[in-house]
């Protein structure tokens, strides 16, 4: 049992003065509120206190959509031409050239920059189910991915790509049968049950990399489990003309005539979803999982953000392909990169309920939201959920002045200031240390280099 003390905690919505966050030793939070009132409880007696003056106190980021190995990209993704060259030209390439080694070295390097910018859970879209000189099949890829999380101690979202479709080279690395992918997303998800710091979930890749039967394959395990699964639809304007020439219909609506559509789906991107498919994802209650950075880097396009969410669809965020992977860059960039086409500002809060005119919609889509479109009970400082907490140092001049008051201007502050990678100080996965004192609690970053160089040798 810990009791973290700071100056300032993210509780109820707000940052409060005086209080702390109990945690207990089954890593889940058992109290929040006044420092004097946590203290009076019976479970707190024999608690280790630990104070962090001059810091606040939030709940970590979830980084709801990833794909770790694209890391690699890194100076040499950036000058294509398009969208079809990116990838053609650059991701298939790369794929081609990845084995087990080089995978987990790149997810160790992914996930330790999202944890040292304030991620405490990675949803990994995970599809390099086979790589070079026969590495990987089955499910060997994806555990080593989830080994690399579970060195450094962040709360991974497995999300086990099934794909096949596609006859370009590089897709052969991603594909199987339905019967194989079903029956390798089960027994990861089996094997992984006894973790509470790992989930698994299906990922049907995408209309042009996933069959009809693939994808209500997905939707039934996704069934089973109880817990969403995620398939990335409508990115490209391209998608459009795909999904009208082999189902008839656009990309939502097939996904709703598969009987694919519900509360447990959670679609990446959207960008291209007309309005009668914004108001269908809200009826049948699917969440989306928004990019902005990598929609802009990709030349993606805008998805209208105000507009799902006023229509009630829950959104999430993550870094997908983008070459930062900071999630409150993220945040701003939802709004930002609506005021582009908007000519107005505080679009995406005036567009949220309960909003309070702050940046508080834009967090909560970093962080709680995050936590529904993967299924996983954390993303709020509340009794019951995972003691995830990133604590962020005050003395940051990226924080200040808004850092000097606190409420609502440390709120935006840390939204549209801050900059991560200095004031994230502390974080906990569980309750267990992710980062101290600005660094990797469980490895160090040349550790991390040295076996990236030898992976990539
Ligand atoms: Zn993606």
């Amino acid at each position: 049992m810990q009791l973290l003390t700071a100056d300032h905690v993210f509780l109820d919505r707000r940052f409060a003065p005086g209080c702390a966050v109990l945690i207990g030793d089954d890593g889940r939070i058992a109290g929040v509120g006044p420092v004097a009132e946590l203290e009076m409880l019976p479970e707190a007696a024999g608690a280790t206190r630990r104070d962090f003056p001059g810091h606040a106190l939030l709940p970590g980021c979830i980084n709801s959509h990833t794909h770790s190995f694209q890391v690699l990209l890194r100076g040499n993704g950036d000058n294509a031409r398009n969208f079809r060259d990116w990838v053609d030209g650059h991701l298939y390439p790369l794929v081609e050239r990845l084995d087990e080694r080089a995978i987990a070295a790149a997810a160790l390097l992914a996930y330790a920059e999202m944890a040292l910018s304030g991620t405490t859970t990675v949803g990994e879209f995970f599809y390099v189910h086979h790589g070079r000189n026969g590495s990987g099949g089955g499910n060997r890829h994806a555990e080593a991915v989830i080994d690399s999380a579970r060195r450094l101690g962040i709360r991974i979202a497995l999300l086990r790509t099934m794909y096949d479709l596609g006859s370009k080279p590089g897709q052969a690395s991603f594909r199987e049968s339905v019967d194989d992918a079903a029956a390798n997303t089960r027994a990861l998800h089996e094997a992984c049950a006894g973790d509470d710091l790992v989930a698994v979930r299906p990922a049907p890749h995408s209309l042009h990399g996933a069959s009809e039967p693939m994808i209500r394959a997905a939707a039934e395990i996704a069934g089973e489990i109880g817990a969403p699964f995620h398939i990335h639809l409508a990115e490209q304007e391209g998608d459009l003309p795909f999904a009208l020439e082999k189902y008839g219909v656009s990309p939502l609506r097939a996904l709703d005539r598969m009987g694919a559509l519900s509360e447990l789906t959670a679609i990446v991107h959207g960008i291209w979803l007309d309005e009668g498919e914004r108001q269908l994802l809200a009826d049948r209650g699917g969440a989306l999982v928004y990019n902005p950075l990598t929609n802009m880097a990709l030349g993606d396009g805008v998805a209208r953000i105000p507009d799902l969410l006023k229509r009630g669809v829950s959104v999430a965020l993550g870094t997908d392909a983008n070459n930062r992977l900071n999630l409150f860059d993220e945040m701003r960039a939802v709004e930002y990169l609506q005021r582009v086409t908007a000519l107005e500002m505080g679009i995406v809060p005036g567009a949220a309920p309960a909003s309070r005119g702050s940046a508080l919609p834009l967090f909560e889509l970093g962080s709680q939201c995050g936590a529904r479109a993967l299924g996983i009970e954390s993303g709020r400082l509340e009794p019951g959920l995972w003691g995830d907490v990133i604590a962020i140092s005050l003395d940051d001049p990226s924080l200040w002045p808004g850092a000097f008051t606190g409420g609502d201007d440390l709120l935006n502050a840390v939204v549209y200031s801050m900059v991560a990678q200095t004031a994230v100080r502390h974080s906990w996965v569980a309750g267990r240390p992710l980062v101290v004192d600005g660094r990797l609690a469980n490895l160090t970053l040349d550790e991390i280099r040295e076996e990236l160089e030898r992976a990539l040798a």
